[in-house]
């Protein structure tokens, strides 16, 4: 299982997640080119270890666990998934 970035990022992108990730798997972070082109994070599903540390440091509350993702966002969980395999 994995943690998942969802809607309310879009268009944030706020990155306070990235600095307390432990396994630096979210991305693109601002100091990657990619940064500008993406409308959101992404967490990378192979890596994650689902400590949370992110969940609390999101502004709006848009990084859940996978098995809570709420039903209207659960499209995230493929969409995390498929930044990865680019
Ligand atoms: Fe990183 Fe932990 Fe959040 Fe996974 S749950 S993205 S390992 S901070």
């Amino acid at each position: 299982m994995a943690h998942v970035i969802t809607e309310p990022c879009i268009g944030t992108k706020d990155t306070a997640c990235v600095e307390v990730c432990p396994v630096d798997c979210i991305h693109p972070t601002k100091k990657e080119s990619s940064y500008g082109t993406h409308q959101q994070l992404y967490i990378d599903p192979d890596t994650c270890i689902d400590c949370g540390l992110c969940v609390d440091e999101c502004p709006v509350q848009a990084i859940f666990p996978q098995d809570d993702v709420p039903v209207e966002w659960r499209k995230y969980i493929q969409i995390n998934v498929d930044h990865f395999k680019k």
